[in-house]
């Protein structure tokens, strides 16, 4: 294949993309090129990940057990500490018993792929994200089908063409990643109950955000039964490495015969369990953390409004701005940067549709939102 090629044509396109390393931690500024820039790209949405009590749990993690794990965790590779990770995320979520992946990525791949045969059929939302639509892919003896996006009814209409299929699977996210929108879980789990269906929530952008943080399930007081499967990760609001699946025991202890990220991949170290489990604790003992986010989605929102963008939900932080062209969110973009602010441009295949995506945080404060919608009502003049 002739990659130079391919590059210059992805580049006539608009669509090269190119890694932007910073020298900072993550968080409410960020040093990329030599300036300074307010973040508003990023996935710390409680600011966490540069928090100085989580990072004191990662130190000492790193003291007692060092860094490399050495083998998987079917092996040796797990502590004490991963252990106690996954019984504080069980309790957390709500459920029996949970396990932890190296990544969101390798959770969603491992798990729909191990939990699902040639006797499954799994219905997929239009916009799940990548992961998932690879542990369809490696899925590959399911039947799969794809519902339009957020359709309730497209959804009962493919679930009652497949009443034979023993084993059901619905998979949605909870918060859409890319379009902050919040999938109506009490109705599609009633969906699931009625065609006795499994659900398979990826609540990466809930967690954290939602139900006081504990994510969609608590947000729309759905009980985490065990036809219920949540999945996320600990690498998003609990701004640590991770991912996670949280589910009945059987789930759980056949994920641990039968995923092959948890089998072929060594451990994640010890500072990560250890960072991520005191996450959880912050936020149990620091409610107005979620408050604080909170309150930055309403003001960033209402801004736009008055702006006369149009903005839809007003619960997630996450913001799409969409337009129509690359060139045009690539140009947007630059002034933004010109201007001190770093909040991406996300282009296709990631989406259909070009976008900058606002990333809001606790980390924010008022002042940081406002000379945001201002400077980009000036951009797009
Ligand atoms: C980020 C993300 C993942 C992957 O999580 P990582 O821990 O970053 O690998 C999975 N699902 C969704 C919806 C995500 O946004």
């Amino acid at each position: 294949m002739d990659y130079k090629n391919k590059l210059e044509e992805l580049k006539r396109l608009d669509l090269l993309r190119t890694v932007k390393d910073k020298d900072c931690r993550c968080g409410r500024t960020i040093k990329t090129g030599g300036r300074e820039f307010l973040n508003f790209s990023s996935n710390d949405y409680l600011g966490l990940a540069s928090n100085s009590a989580i990072i004191k749990a990662a130190q000492d993690a790193l003291m007692d057990y060092g860094h490399g794990a050495g083998a998987s965790r079917l092996l040796s590779g797990g502590t004490s500490i991963h252990a106690l990770l996954e019984e504080k995320t069980a309790s957390f979520k709500g459920a029996e018993k949970a396990v932890m992946f190296n990544s969101g990525y390798a959770a969603n791949t491992g798990a729909i792929a191990a939990l699902t045969d040639e006797h499954s059929a799994i219905f997929s939302d239009e916009l799940n994200h990548a992961s998932i639509v690879d542990g369809c892919r490696l899925s590959a003896t399911s039947k799969r089908y794809i519902y339009k996006h957020c359709d309730l009814d497209h959804l009962e209409t493919l679930l009652s063409k497949s009443l034979s299929a023993p084993n059901k699977l619905v998979i949605t996210e909870t918060v859409f990643s890319m379009d902050g929108d919040v999938a109506d879980i009490s109705n599609i789990n009633m969906l699931c109950d009625k065609y006795n269906a499994v659900l398979y929530i990826d609540d990466a952008h809930a967690t954290g955000v939602l139900g006081n943080g504990k994510g969609a399930l608590a947000h729309f007081n759905v009980t985490p039964g065990n036809n219920i499967i949540q999945m996320g990760t600990y690498s998003k609001a609990l701004g640590s490495i991770g991912g996670y699946i949280a589910a009945s025991e059987a789930v759980i202890d056949y994920l641990f015969n039968t995923a092959r990220p948890l089998i072929y991949s060594t451990a994640l170290p010890a500072t990560a369990a250890a960072s991520s489990n005191a996450a959880i604790e912050y936020i149990e003992a620091h409610p107005e953390l979620v408050v604080k986010l909170r309150e930055n989605i309403v003001t960033c929102r209402r801004l736009l409004l008055s702006k006369g963008f149009s903005v839809t939900n007003d619960e997630t932080p996450i913001i799409p701005i969409v337009f129509n062209s690359a060139s045009e969110v690539l140009h947007i973009s630059g002034c933004l940067l010109d201007r001190g602010f770093y909040a991406p441009a996300i282009r296709p295949p990631t989406v259909k549709t070009p976008r900058i995506r606002i990333s809001m945080s606790a980390f924010h404060e008022k002042d940081d939102i406002e000379h945001l919608v201002n400077a980009l009502t000036e951009a797009i003049r």
